[in-house]
C-alpha cells in the first residue's frame, strides 16, 4: 500500500465520528489493503472469533494493544499482542 492508495481518514478523532460512520471508516480501511498483504477470509474470521471470546476484548477494541482488532486481525503481518499471543 503506497501512501496514494491510502485512504482511511487520518484526521479524524473517534469521539467525531458517530458509530455507523466508524464501521463504515474500519470497512474503508479493510478495503485499501493491498490483498497480499491481507489475510484470506477464513484466517479473518478465526482470529476474529478467538476475539470474540477473549476477556481483553471491549468494544471492539482490544484492551491489550488499543487497536480495534476487526482492523489488526486483517494483517498478515499482524498478530495477538498479548503476552500469550492467541493467534
Ligand atoms: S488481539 Fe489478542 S489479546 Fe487482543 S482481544 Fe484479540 S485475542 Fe484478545
Amino acid at each position: 500500500m503506497t501512501g496514494e492508495e491510502w485512504r482511511f481518514c487520518k484526521k479524524c478523532l473517534i469521539r467525531e465520528l458517530d458509530e455507523s460512520a466508524l464501521f463504515a471508516s474500519i470497512k474503508e480501511y479493510l478495503d485499501s489493503i493491498d490483498k497480499d498483504f491481507k489475510v484470506s477470509d477464513e484466517e479473518y474470521e478465526r482470529r476474529l472469533k478467538i476475539c470474540l471470546s477473549c476477556e481483553r476484548l471491549v468494544r471492539g477494541t482490544c484492551t491489550v494493544c488499543g487497536c480495534y482488532v476487526e482492523m489488526r486481525a486483517a494483517g498478515k503481518d499482524k498478530h495477538c499482542p498479548a503476552a500469550k499471543e492467541k493467534w
